[in-house]
């Protein structure tokens, strides 16, 4: 008798245990980070970023709450930004060296460790659902240019006019990215292009997810593809952590940025603060890179750190704890 009432008392325990992780949910976005202060934003300007995030923040929130799947918030909480012309994804994209427009983006869901990417597209109103369903409806991983947006055509989603993703402000960007001689078209380069956007989740299933969608960086090569569709760079989630990035590009897939913060995790035990800040902190700024990370864990702990002077963040909890912030 005594021994079944201690098996009893131990049940019940892990029950309970299991309920209250279910009541659990996080998500994390982010908008880009770069040299983004208070000088160069204007109070009107932070108040439109923060009403943005805040509707991204909403809309992946909604999912998760009734119970649905860090997959499907993040992909909603990206759309919301893609359709923003305020960031450097979708309706906002940032010019190639030749006045164009071509999108990157991808997904992975940590639970079963699919993925989908799309690169170079130029017609596909919202690049992160095309990635999605490259994930879903294809035997692949990546799709480019054509095949991609005759893939997302095929399936059903919206394709727009290239001119759809004209905006003056990016336009003007470019032009004077033109204007400017080589050594200081780096620096430009990196100014102009903040705004990738990305999210990151955590459902009431304990499920992890991550999106990243972007235009790349202003004034690329015509065919350059970046860090934000390549899985492991960009993107990457497992049953541990989920990672969305933004910076420049060419770093993050060189090493494997947001691999390496799982990697990190599994082989030396660390945090996924500490596997974030080796990363972000020593690694990338070692090396002279601009860039942040979105991360949320398996146990709901956040982590958005940058090696720049801003970077558009967010997050909302379950436990109704909520931020949005751009500055250090
Ligand atoms: N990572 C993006 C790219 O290199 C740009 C950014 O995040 O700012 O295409």
């Amino acid at each position: 008798m005594k021994h079944f009432s201690i098996v009893f008392a131990v049940l019940l325990f892990l029950l309970s245990n299991t309920l209250m992780a279910q009541g659990n949910y996080v998500l994390v976005i982010h908008g880009g980070a770069g040299n983004v202060t208070r000088q160069r934003i204007t109070p009107e300007l932070e108040g439109y970023y923060q009403a943005a995030m805040s509707r991204a923040l909403k809309a992946g929130e909604e999912i998760l709450k009734n119970g649905g799947s860090s997959l499907d918030a993040v992909i909603a909480a990206v759309v919301v930004l893609e359709d923003s012309p305020l960031f450097n994804a979708g309706r906002g994209a940032v010019f190639t060296i030749d006045g164009r427009n071509e999108l990157d983006a991808s997904i992975m869901d940590g639970s079963t460790a699919r993925a989908g990417a799309v690169a170079g597209v130029t017609n596909i109103k919202n690049p992160i659902k095309a990635a999605h369903l490259v994930m879903t409806n294809s035997p692949h991983v990546l799709l480019s240019g054509r095949g991609a947006e005759q893939f997302a055509f095929e399936h059903g989603l919206e394709i727009v006019d290239p001119s759809y993703f004209f905006d003056q402000r990016r336009w003007d960007q470019y032009r004077e990215f033109l204007r400017t001689t080589s050594p200081l078209r780096s620096q430009l380069n990196s100014e102009f292009s903040l705004g990738t956007v990305g999210a990151v989740a955590l459902d009431m299933q304990g499920n992890l997810a991550a999106a990243t969608s972007t235009g790349g960086m202003t004034g690329k090569m015509k065919g350059r593809i970046g860090d934000s569709p390549i899985i492991g760079a960009g993107t990457f989630a497992n049953t541990q952590v989920a990672v969305s990035s933004t910076g420049h590009g060419e770093f993050f897939k060189r090493n494997l940025i947001a691999y390496d913060i799982a990697a990190r995790m599994m082989y030396l035990g660390e945090t996924v603060g500490q596997a974030t800040n080796y990363n972000v902190m020593e690694k990338l700024r070692n090396l002279g890179a601009n860039g942040g990370v979105i991360a949320v864990d398996k146990d709901g702990n956040i982590a958005m750190p940058f090696n720049t002077t801003g970077m558009f963040r967010g997050y909302i909890k379950s436990t109704g704890e909520t931020a949005i912030r751009i500055f250090e």
